[in-house]
């Protein structure tokens, strides 16, 4: 398997995943053209996308969504609440009802050669998900946007090869930051987003000697930086009790603005 970053963080999250065979985009957060230079950074064709996997509604998750199914026509796989909220998205224009298909939380699908397994995550949105995807006994999740982890989402993230995971914040930058009240209390809040220390904790739970890529995503732009999110997580893995140095794995942060190479899974 294979999986890149295209964009991630508040302004626009967009992954690929996919095999010789299939190709799938999770999230479509950017404008067509970014996502299709992305793809074309890795000689990966837009036209070749097979389907295309949204998390949650919230705009910096669909907001190239309806440019993309209008010009490529791809199916779409999502809630049927998923659904009905991005169909309410006027900004979105028109997106073709039939591209939809409806997925639910532990159901398995598969596309082409890859197995696919949402699951529930604690988000305030109409029905979010984070996927698991399988492929020749080779398995990725994306897991971002979620207030809290708990032994249901820990479950589904177990014997992963390669993870996208949140760090999205730094609950101090957070408190001292100029937000306003309710947007603190929204991110920090279990439905919000998961911290840089959350985010260790949770890494802890699923670390194992295979895994290969951890990759933090959604990092916040007002709350976080890249060397901060990636110290504090490694600072958890050190400071835990398992037997593993953060050093043992290859831990990246996803950029922004800027499509990552291929990670070979
Ligand atoms: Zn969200
Ligand atoms: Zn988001």
């Amino acid at each position: 398997m294979r999986i890149s970053t295209i964009a991630s963080g508040s302004s626009g999250n967009c992954i690929y995943v996919g095999t010789d065979n299939t190709h799938l985009l999770v999230d479509t957060g950017v404008s067509k053209k970014r996502t299709e230079e992305g793809l074309f950074k890795n000689d990966i064709d837009m036209k070749d996308i097979n389907g295309i996997l949204i998390t949650h509604e919230h705009i910096d998750h669909i907001n190239g969504l309806g440019v993309i199914s209008r010009k490529y026509n791809i199916p779409i796989y999502c809630t049927p609440k998923t659904k009905d909220a991005i169909l309410s998205t006027k900004k979105l224009g028109e997106i073709d009802k039939d591209l939809f298909n409806n997925i639910y939380p532990d159901d398995e699908f598969a596309i082409g050669d890859i197995d696919i397994c949402a699951f529930d995550i604690s988000h305030d949105a109409a029905w979010p998900v984070g996927y698991r995807l399988t492929s020749d006994n080779k398995s990725v999740a994306v897991a971002t946007d979620m207030g809290k982890f708990d032994d249901y989402i820990i479950s589904h993230l177990k014997n992963l090869d390669g993870i996208v995971v949140e760090a999205n914040h730094d609950v101090r930058m957070v408190l001292a930051g100029i937000y306003p009240y309710y947007l603190k209390q929204r991110i920090l809040g279990d439905d919000g987003h998961l911290s840089n220390e959350n985010s260790g904790k949770l890494i802890n739970e699923i670390l194992h000697d295979n895994i290969k890529h951890i990759i933090l995503a959604h990092l916040s732009k007002e709350n976080n930086y890249e060397e901060l999110a990636f110290q504090t997580v490694k600072s958890e893995i050190e400071l835990s009790d398992n037997k593993y140095k953060a050093d043992d794995f290859n831990i990246l942060v996803a950029k922004r603005d800027i499509a990552s190479e291929i990670y070979y899974i």
